[in-house]
């Protein structure tokens, strides 16, 4: 500051020796005056200089100035080099932020005061089949022409949410859409969307299987409970009493095994990967299972049924033993209930060459028809009702082989012809074999 009026003092002492040279008076003030002018010109300039400068923004040619102005230069670009690192430090956090709503599962829209987008991520585009492009700045009740969705946005109560179905939804393939509204600032809104086919679908699931297990277990409760006001009520005999017990008892049966499989099922899921510290021969799977299905044609048939093995080769097979003689033991059942007297079973092991293992379980019954192949697997899924109850069945079996295949990572392959017989194949994969030197 100082040597900005020194400087302002020394050009008005050289103004003022130059009228003392001259002896005039005069001269003398009017050249301190004419001297303080041209000086208070000169700072202007400067200043000018500055505001120029600041004007321009060009930050980085900063003016060459004597004194105090170069000084405010220095300020000056102190200031703006802390601003500008904190304004990038907060796009940087904006930026951080904007990616991590990006990476959000759910669907995250800003819509202003007048319901036009502001800003979305790329999942709620997608759930609501908006152009990230195009359609920003648009409002969002022209781009989701739902009636539910203009419904719920008009009535303004958005405590609940509103299900819409997604831009690729079909008939065979259902997508779902949940959309809930948050209001905020002055008259702006946050809408989240999340795609809920899975939890829907799960929760139809959940529904069917309540109910056809009520259904399973209402029918043998509703038998036996027939039978007990009958035994109740009328006077019987011997042999009726024993007729009625056994019919009871047939009944009973039925929802153990029913329980049984259910118990099974919910094992499946809950429990971890089958370990691979135990083991199981091929030749003692099959022989077991071969065994209990000869006990099971002779208890239906009377033993009406021809077996026959086909094992060339002998491996271990690695996993849960009681999974996998449940597995191959409820396909050789199935294969004895859907075969009639006389029918021929036979089970097959083959030693692939990639070195999966094969076993097949064919047999000689009436066959199923290819509209019902893709759907054997599932709970409680039943070609044939009747025949399924009357020997027993719970409609669990094959959904149960499907599990254990795949907790062992194989899968199980169906083929059937009708009228001339099925074939139920299990593929165990290489890391699940081990073969014997
Ligand atoms: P279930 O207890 O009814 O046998 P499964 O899940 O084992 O239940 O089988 C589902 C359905 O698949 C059966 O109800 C039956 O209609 C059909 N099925 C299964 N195995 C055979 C087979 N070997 N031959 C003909 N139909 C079969």
């Amino acid at each position: 500051m100082g040597t900005r009026y020194v400087e302002l003092l020394g050009m008005m002492f050289v103004a003022s020796l130059w009228g003392w040279y001259e002896g005039s008076m005069l001269l003398l003030f009017s050249g301190c005056v004419l001297a303080a002018v041209a000086w208070m010109a000169l700072d202007s300039w400067r200043f000018g200089q500055v505001l120029h400068w600041m004007r321009e923004g060009d930050w980085a040619n900063e003016p060459n100035l004597p004194h105090v102005w170069q000084l405010l230069v220095n300020k000056i670009r102190r200031l703006q080099k802390n601003l500008q690192s904190k304004a990038q430090e907060n796009q940087s956090r904006l930026d951080e932020f904007l990616l991590a709503i990006q990476a959000s599962p759910n669907g995250v829209m800003l819509l202003d005061s007048d319901g036009r987008i502001e800003w979305s991520n790329q999942t709620a585009f997608e759930h609501l089949g908006i152009d990230s492009q195009r359609d920003l700045q648009q409002h969002v009740v022209n781009l989701i022409r739902d009636p539910g969705f203009s419904a719920y946005l008009s009535k303004g109560d958005f405590q609940t949410e509103v299900s819409i179905p997604g831009p690729r939804t079909s008939a065979s393939k259902p997508v779902v859409i949940a959309i809930r509204v948050h209001p905020y600032g002055i008259r702006r809104k946050l809408l989240l969307s999340r795609d809920v086919t899975a939890v829907q679908q799960a929760e139809a699931m959940r529904r069917d299987f309540v109910a056809n297990v009520s259904h399973e277990i209402r029918t043998p409760l509703t038998v036996i409970s027939g039978f007990v006001e009958t035994m109740q009520s009328v006077p019987l005999d011997e042999a009726e009493r024993n007729q009625y017990l056994a019919l009871m008892a047939q009944q009973a049966q039925r929802m153990q095994t029913l329980v049984s499989d259910l118990l099974m099922l919910s094992k499946l899921e809950g429990s971890p990967i089958p370990s691979r510290q135990t083991t199981i021969l091929a030749s003692e799977l099959i022989a077991q299972c071969v065994q209990e299905a000869r006990n099971l044609s002779e208890v239906l048939t009377g033993g009406g049924h021809a077996f026959a093995i086909d094992q060339p080769q002998d491996v271990q097979l690695i996993g849960n033993r009681t999974e996998l003689l449940s597995a191959l033991g409820n396909l050789l059942s199935n294969a004895v209930r859907y075969t009639p007297a006389k029918g021929k079973i036979s089970v097959s092991m083959r030693l692939m060459p990639e070195g999966d293992v094969q076993i097949a379980v064919s047999d000689t019954g009436a066959g199923i028809a290819p509209e019902h192949i893709p759907r054997l697997t599932e709970r409680f899924y039943r070609v044939d009702r009747s025949r399924s109850r009357d020997t027993g069945g719970t409609g669990l079996g094959l959904a149960i082989v499907k599990h254990v295949i795949q907790r062992h990572g194989g899968q199980v392959k169906i083929e059937s012809q009708m009228g001339v017989g099925s074939v139920f194949r299990l593929q165990f994969p290489a890391d699940r074999v081990r073969q014997l030197s």
